[in-house]
Protein backbone atom coordinates (compact mmCIF):
# COMPACT_ATOMS: atom_id res chain seq x y z
CA UNK A 1 0.00 0.00 0.00
CA UNK A 2 2.61 2.39 0.84
CA UNK A 3 4.05 1.63 -2.62
CA UNK A 4 1.11 2.68 -4.50
CA UNK A 5 1.04 5.50 -2.07
CA UNK A 6 3.89 6.82 -3.87
CA UNK A 7 3.53 6.33 -6.43
CA UNK A 8 0.18 8.52 -6.67
CA UNK A 9 2.12 11.15 -4.49
CA UNK A 10 4.81 11.20 -7.60
CA UNK A 11 1.91 11.03 -10.34
CA UNK A 12 0.69 14.14 -8.61
CA UNK A 13 4.01 15.80 -8.38
CA UNK A 14 4.42 15.43 -12.08
CA UNK A 15 1.37 17.52 -12.72
CA UNK A 16 3.57 20.74 -12.10
CA UNK A 17 5.63 20.05 -14.78
CA UNK A 18 3.90 22.18 -17.54
CA UNK A 19 3.72 25.23 -14.84
CA UNK A 20 7.35 24.31 -13.56
CA UNK A 21 8.36 25.06 -16.94
CA UNK A 22 6.38 27.86 -17.87
CA UNK A 23 7.87 29.79 -14.51
CA UNK A 24 11.50 28.95 -16.30
CA UNK A 25 10.65 29.56 -19.90
CA UNK A 26 9.63 33.28 -18.42
CA UNK A 27 12.98 33.89 -16.43
CA UNK A 28 15.22 32.49 -19.28
CA UNK A 29 16.89 36.11 -20.33
CA UNK A 30 16.15 37.12 -24.17
CA UNK A 31 18.44 36.59 -26.55
CA UNK A 32 18.61 40.59 -27.35
CA UNK A 33 19.63 41.02 -23.80
CA UNK A 34 22.68 38.89 -24.26
CA UNK A 35 23.39 41.00 -27.59
CA UNK A 36 23.54 44.34 -25.22
CA UNK A 37 25.42 42.96 -22.44
CA UNK A 38 28.24 41.93 -24.81
CA UNK A 39 28.16 45.38 -26.78
CA UNK A 40 28.60 46.90 -23.45
CA UNK A 41 31.42 44.82 -22.47
CA UNK A 42 33.08 45.57 -25.80
CA UNK A 43 32.59 49.09 -25.52
CA UNK A 44 33.79 48.90 -21.84
CA UNK A 45 37.46 47.17 -22.94
CA UNK A 46 38.05 49.63 -25.91
CA UNK A 47 37.93 52.42 -22.84
CA UNK A 48 40.28 49.88 -20.84
CA UNK A 49 42.45 49.48 -23.82
CA UNK A 50 43.44 53.10 -23.94
CA UNK A 51 45.59 52.80 -20.47
CA UNK A 52 46.23 49.01 -21.00
CA UNK A 53 46.31 48.22 -24.69
CA UNK A 54 46.83 44.09 -22.65
CA UNK A 55 44.38 44.21 -20.13
CA UNK A 56 41.02 42.10 -21.02
CA UNK A 57 37.64 41.95 -19.76
CA UNK A 58 35.89 38.72 -19.07
CA UNK A 59 32.39 38.04 -17.67
CA UNK A 60 31.86 35.84 -15.31
CA UNK A 61 28.98 35.00 -12.59
CA UNK A 62 25.40 34.18 -13.81
CA UNK A 63 25.57 36.77 -16.92
CA UNK A 64 28.17 33.39 -18.28
CA UNK A 65 27.40 30.42 -16.35
CA UNK A 66 23.93 30.08 -18.04
CA UNK A 67 22.26 30.53 -14.51
CA UNK A 68 21.10 34.22 -15.30
CA UNK A 69 17.36 35.08 -14.89
CA UNK A 70 16.77 38.36 -17.18
CA UNK A 71 18.09 42.29 -16.02
CA UNK A 72 20.80 40.67 -13.77
CA UNK A 73 23.75 42.75 -13.20
CA UNK A 74 27.21 41.36 -15.24
CA UNK A 75 29.42 40.47 -13.50
CA UNK A 76 33.07 41.39 -15.27
CA UNK A 77 36.49 40.63 -14.08
CA UNK A 78 39.68 42.76 -15.56
CA UNK A 79 42.72 40.31 -16.02
CA UNK A 80 45.61 42.50 -16.20
CA UNK A 81 49.14 42.53 -15.48
CA UNK A 82 50.69 45.48 -13.89
CA UNK A 83 53.14 45.15 -10.99
CA UNK A 84 53.55 48.74 -10.34
CA UNK A 85 49.73 49.57 -9.29
CA UNK A 86 48.30 47.77 -6.40
CA UNK A 87 44.77 46.03 -6.74
CA UNK A 88 43.51 49.54 -5.06
CA UNK A 89 45.04 51.61 -7.29
CA UNK A 90 43.57 50.09 -10.32
CA UNK A 91 40.34 50.30 -9.72
CA UNK A 92 40.54 54.13 -8.46
CA UNK A 93 42.11 54.10 -11.81
CA UNK A 94 39.59 52.31 -13.83
CA UNK A 95 36.62 54.65 -12.32
CA UNK A 96 38.29 57.60 -13.17
CA UNK A 97 38.59 56.15 -16.43
CA UNK A 98 34.70 55.58 -16.35
CA UNK A 99 34.03 58.44 -14.86
CA UNK A 100 35.33 60.31 -17.38
CA UNK A 101 33.26 58.35 -20.21
CA UNK A 102 30.15 59.42 -18.79
CA UNK A 103 28.89 56.06 -17.43
CA UNK A 104 26.87 56.86 -14.42
CA UNK A 105 26.95 55.78 -10.61
CA UNK A 106 30.29 55.13 -10.79
CA UNK A 107 31.98 54.17 -7.80
CA UNK A 108 35.14 52.48 -6.51
CA UNK A 109 34.58 50.01 -3.64
CA UNK A 110 38.19 49.46 -2.79
CA UNK A 111 37.20 47.80 0.92
CA UNK A 112 34.94 45.33 0.01
CA UNK A 113 36.07 41.69 0.32
CA UNK A 114 35.88 41.62 -3.28
CA UNK A 115 37.05 44.55 -4.17
CA UNK A 116 34.98 46.55 -7.10
CA UNK A 117 34.15 49.54 -9.28
CA UNK A 118 30.47 49.24 -10.01
CA UNK A 119 28.79 51.72 -12.61
CA UNK A 120 25.96 51.84 -14.80
CA UNK A 121 25.70 51.96 -18.57
CA UNK A 122 23.21 54.76 -19.21
CA UNK A 123 22.19 53.71 -22.69
CA UNK A 124 21.35 50.04 -22.17
CA UNK A 125 20.51 50.34 -18.15
CA UNK A 126 22.84 47.81 -17.44
CA UNK A 127 24.95 47.90 -14.25
CA UNK A 128 28.07 46.15 -13.51
CA UNK A 129 30.57 44.97 -10.99
CA UNK A 130 34.24 45.16 -11.78
CA UNK A 131 36.35 43.18 -9.86
CA UNK A 132 40.28 42.82 -10.36
CA UNK A 133 42.72 39.20 -11.86
CA UNK A 134 39.69 36.96 -9.96
CA UNK A 135 39.94 34.43 -12.45
CA UNK A 136 39.12 31.11 -10.65
CA UNK A 137 35.58 33.03 -10.58
CA UNK A 138 36.32 32.95 -14.79
CA UNK A 139 37.13 29.40 -14.32
CA UNK A 140 34.35 28.58 -12.30
CA UNK A 141 31.66 30.23 -14.03
CA UNK A 142 32.95 28.01 -17.58
CA UNK A 143 32.52 24.73 -14.85
CA UNK A 144 29.18 25.65 -14.12
CA UNK A 145 28.18 26.97 -17.83
CA UNK A 146 29.65 23.14 -18.86
CA UNK A 147 27.79 20.83 -16.27
CA UNK A 148 24.52 23.09 -17.43
CA UNK A 149 25.08 21.98 -21.09
CA UNK A 150 24.86 17.86 -20.04
CA UNK A 151 21.15 17.93 -19.14
CA UNK A 152 18.36 20.42 -19.10
CA UNK A 153 17.08 19.45 -15.75
CA UNK A 154 20.00 21.25 -14.29
CA UNK A 155 19.22 24.66 -15.87
CA UNK A 156 15.66 24.29 -15.03
CA UNK A 157 16.31 22.89 -11.27
CA UNK A 158 18.47 25.95 -10.38
CA UNK A 159 16.60 28.32 -11.76
CA UNK A 160 13.48 27.68 -10.22
CA UNK A 161 15.22 27.13 -6.87
CA UNK A 162 17.05 30.34 -7.15
CA UNK A 163 13.45 31.97 -8.10
CA UNK A 164 12.42 30.31 -4.71
CA UNK A 165 15.69 31.31 -2.97
CA UNK A 166 15.34 35.05 -3.81
CA UNK A 167 10.70 35.13 -3.17
CA UNK A 168 11.99 33.43 -0.01
CA UNK A 169 15.07 35.90 0.65
CA UNK A 170 17.49 33.12 1.29
CA UNK A 171 19.73 34.41 -0.96
CA UNK A 172 21.27 36.72 1.06
CA UNK A 173 24.68 36.42 2.52
CA UNK A 174 24.99 39.74 4.01
CA UNK A 175 22.29 37.91 6.24
CA UNK A 176 23.64 34.54 6.55
CA UNK A 177 22.35 32.83 3.69
CA UNK A 178 23.46 31.36 0.62
CA UNK A 179 24.30 32.55 -2.64
CA UNK A 180 23.15 32.17 -6.00
CA UNK A 181 26.50 30.16 -6.39
CA UNK A 182 25.69 27.66 -3.66
CA UNK A 183 22.84 27.14 -4.86
CA UNK A 184 23.78 26.00 -8.08
CA UNK A 185 26.47 23.57 -6.52
CA UNK A 186 23.90 22.33 -4.05
CA UNK A 187 21.87 21.62 -7.90
CA UNK A 188 24.70 20.21 -9.27
CA UNK A 189 25.44 18.03 -6.64
CA UNK A 190 22.00 16.70 -6.00
CA UNK A 191 21.70 15.69 -9.82
CA UNK A 192 25.53 13.64 -9.53
CA UNK A 193 23.89 12.05 -6.80
CA UNK A 194 20.55 10.62 -8.96
CA UNK A 195 20.16 6.69 -8.94
CA UNK A 196 20.75 6.49 -12.35
CA UNK A 197 23.10 10.09 -12.19
CA UNK A 198 21.75 12.64 -14.11
CA UNK A 199 24.80 14.61 -13.91
CA UNK A 200 28.96 13.51 -14.53
CA UNK A 201 31.88 14.55 -12.03
CA UNK A 202 33.85 16.71 -14.36
CA UNK A 203 36.40 16.90 -12.56
CA UNK A 204 37.04 13.40 -11.99
CA UNK A 205 37.40 12.25 -15.79
CA UNK A 206 40.28 12.90 -17.73
CA UNK A 207 40.88 16.51 -18.26
CA UNK A 208 40.61 18.17 -21.48
CA UNK A 209 40.54 21.74 -19.94
CA UNK A 210 43.14 22.73 -17.25
CA UNK A 211 44.72 26.16 -16.26
CA UNK A 212 46.66 27.31 -13.04
CA UNK A 213 45.47 29.87 -11.69
CA UNK A 214 46.69 31.68 -8.50
CA UNK A 215 48.53 28.40 -7.71
CA UNK A 216 45.32 26.34 -7.78
CA UNK A 217 45.54 23.65 -10.58
CA UNK A 218 41.90 23.40 -11.89
CA UNK A 219 41.47 20.55 -14.42
CA UNK A 220 37.92 18.85 -16.02
CA UNK A 221 36.86 17.62 -18.75
CA UNK A 222 34.97 19.94 -20.67
CA UNK A 223 34.30 18.28 -24.21
CA UNK A 224 30.16 18.40 -22.85
CA UNK A 225 29.20 18.35 -26.15
CA UNK A 226 30.15 14.28 -26.08
CA UNK A 227 27.81 14.14 -22.76
CA UNK A 228 24.63 14.88 -24.16
CA UNK A 229 22.78 11.67 -23.31
CA UNK A 230 24.55 11.17 -20.17
CA UNK A 231 21.24 11.44 -18.32
CA UNK A 232 18.83 10.04 -20.39
CA UNK A 233 18.76 6.95 -18.25
CA UNK A 234 17.03 8.56 -15.27
CA UNK A 235 13.47 9.67 -16.20
CA UNK A 236 12.70 11.47 -13.43
CA UNK A 237 10.99 14.71 -14.20
CA UNK A 238 11.76 18.34 -13.07
CA UNK A 239 8.45 18.60 -10.60
CA UNK A 240 10.01 15.18 -9.13
CA UNK A 241 13.33 16.87 -8.71
CA UNK A 242 12.72 19.54 -7.49
CA UNK A 243 11.19 18.44 -4.59
CA UNK A 244 13.56 15.57 -4.04
CA UNK A 245 16.13 18.11 -4.02
CA UNK A 246 14.01 20.23 -0.74
CA UNK A 247 13.36 16.58 0.26
CA UNK A 248 16.64 16.02 0.80
CA UNK A 249 17.82 19.21 2.38
CA UNK A 250 14.96 19.08 4.55
CA UNK A 251 15.00 15.80 6.13
CA UNK A 252 17.68 13.58 4.81
CA UNK A 253 21.14 15.83 4.57
CA UNK A 254 23.23 14.77 7.41
CA UNK A 255 24.27 18.49 8.40
CA UNK A 256 26.36 17.29 11.89
CA UNK A 257 29.14 14.97 9.58
CA UNK A 258 28.63 15.99 6.15
CA UNK A 259 30.28 17.66 3.08
CA UNK A 260 28.90 18.38 -0.43
CA UNK A 261 31.60 18.21 -3.04
CA UNK A 262 31.10 18.20 -6.64
CA UNK A 263 34.89 17.70 -7.08
CA UNK A 264 34.69 14.42 -5.77
CA UNK A 265 31.16 13.83 -6.69
CA UNK A 266 29.59 12.50 -3.67
CA UNK A 267 29.57 13.63 -0.20
CA UNK A 268 32.92 14.18 2.08
CA UNK A 269 33.17 14.10 5.70
CA UNK A 270 33.69 17.37 7.49
CA UNK A 271 36.31 15.26 9.69
CA UNK A 272 38.31 14.66 7.21
CA UNK A 273 38.33 18.65 5.72
CA UNK A 274 38.94 19.48 9.90
CA UNK A 275 35.08 21.74 9.50
CA UNK A 276 34.04 20.24 12.70
CA UNK A 277 34.77 23.03 15.05
CA UNK A 278 34.28 26.67 14.74
CA UNK A 279 37.08 28.57 13.77
CA UNK A 280 37.07 32.45 13.90
CA UNK A 281 33.49 33.19 11.93
CA UNK A 282 33.85 29.72 10.11
CA UNK A 283 31.13 27.45 11.34
CA UNK A 284 30.24 24.74 8.72
CA UNK A 285 26.57 24.69 9.88
CA UNK A 286 25.98 23.59 6.01
CA UNK A 287 29.35 22.70 3.96
CA UNK A 288 29.59 23.43 0.81
CA UNK A 289 32.95 22.98 -0.71
CA UNK A 290 34.37 25.00 -3.25
CA UNK A 291 35.07 22.78 -6.44
CA UNK A 292 38.71 24.74 -6.94
CA UNK A 293 39.17 26.34 -3.61
CA UNK A 294 38.87 23.31 -1.72
CA UNK A 295 39.24 24.50 1.87
CA UNK A 296 37.07 27.42 0.97
CA UNK A 297 32.96 26.25 2.60
CA UNK A 298 30.61 28.29 0.60
CA UNK A 299 28.17 27.56 3.89
CA UNK A 300 30.59 29.77 5.92
CA UNK A 301 28.29 32.80 6.02
CA UNK A 302 25.64 30.55 7.87
CA UNK A 303 25.15 31.36 11.33
CA UNK A 304 23.15 29.63 14.29
CA UNK A 305 20.08 31.98 13.57
CA UNK A 306 20.27 31.34 9.60
CA UNK A 307 20.64 27.66 9.49
CA UNK A 308 17.40 27.58 11.20
CA UNK A 309 15.20 29.86 9.33
CA UNK A 310 17.20 27.68 5.69
CA UNK A 311 16.21 24.21 7.52
CA UNK A 312 12.59 25.71 8.32
CA UNK A 313 12.47 26.93 4.31
CA UNK A 314 13.44 23.83 2.90
CA UNK A 315 11.22 21.57 4.92
CA UNK A 316 8.08 24.06 3.92
CA UNK A 317 9.27 24.01 0.43
CA UNK A 318 9.36 19.95 0.38
CA UNK A 319 5.54 19.87 2.02
CA UNK A 320 4.23 22.67 -0.41
CA UNK A 321 4.98 20.43 -3.20
CA UNK A 322 3.77 17.39 -1.90
CA UNK A 323 0.56 18.72 0.06
CA UNK A 324 -0.17 21.77 -0.86
CA UNK A 325 -3.23 22.71 -3.19
CA UNK A 326 -1.52 25.23 -5.47
CA UNK A 327 1.75 24.49 -5.28
CA UNK A 328 3.25 26.35 -7.63
CA UNK A 329 2.16 29.77 -6.53
CA UNK A 330 2.73 29.20 -2.84
CA UNK A 331 6.06 28.32 -3.27
CA UNK A 332 7.12 31.64 -4.54
CA UNK A 333 5.13 33.88 -1.54
CA UNK A 334 7.48 36.42 -0.52
CA UNK A 335 8.63 35.94 2.87
P1 LIG B 1 22.86 36.19 -9.38
O1 LIG B 1 21.91 35.88 -10.49
O2 LIG B 1 22.20 36.10 -8.05
O3 LIG B 1 23.65 37.46 -9.60
P2 LIG B 1 25.41 34.84 -9.78
O4 LIG B 1 25.58 33.55 -10.51
O5 LIG B 1 26.00 36.04 -10.43
O6 LIG B 1 23.88 34.99 -9.43
P3 LIG B 1 26.83 35.24 -7.34
O7 LIG B 1 26.62 34.43 -6.10
O8 LIG B 1 26.52 36.71 -7.36
O9 LIG B 1 25.99 34.51 -8.40
O10 LIG B 1 28.30 34.99 -7.80
C1 LIG B 1 28.85 35.45 -9.02
C2 LIG B 1 30.05 34.63 -9.39
O11 LIG B 1 31.09 34.90 -8.47
C3 LIG B 1 29.83 33.12 -9.30
O12 LIG B 1 29.35 32.58 -10.50
C4 LIG B 1 31.20 32.63 -8.98
O13 LIG B 1 31.93 32.56 -10.19
C5 LIG B 1 31.77 33.72 -8.15
N1 LIG B 1 31.58 33.50 -6.70
C6 LIG B 1 30.59 33.98 -5.93
N2 LIG B 1 30.75 33.63 -4.65
C7 LIG B 1 31.88 32.91 -4.61
C8 LIG B 1 32.61 32.31 -3.56
N3 LIG B 1 32.19 32.39 -2.30
N4 LIG B 1 33.73 31.67 -3.88
C9 LIG B 1 34.17 31.63 -5.14
N5 LIG B 1 33.54 32.18 -6.18
C10 LIG B 1 32.42 32.83 -5.92
MG1 LIG C 1 25.74 38.18 -10.23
Amino acid sequence: RLRRRLVECRYAIDKLVPHLLSIYQSLIPPEEEKAKQKQLLLSLEKLVNKQWPKAQLHIYGSCANSFGVSNSDIDICLAIDDADLSKSDILLKLADIFQSDNLQNVQALTHARVPIVKLMDPISGISCDICVNNLLAVVNTKLLRDYAKIDDRLRQLAFIVKHWAKSRRVNETYRGTLSSYAYVLMCIHFLQQRKPAILPCLQQMEATYAITVDNTKCAFFDRVEMLRDFGAHNKESIAYLLWAFFHYWAYCHDYTNDVISIRNGGIISKRSKDWTRRIGNDRHLICIEDPFEIEHDLGRVVDKFSIKILREEFERAADILQFDSNPCVTLFEPY
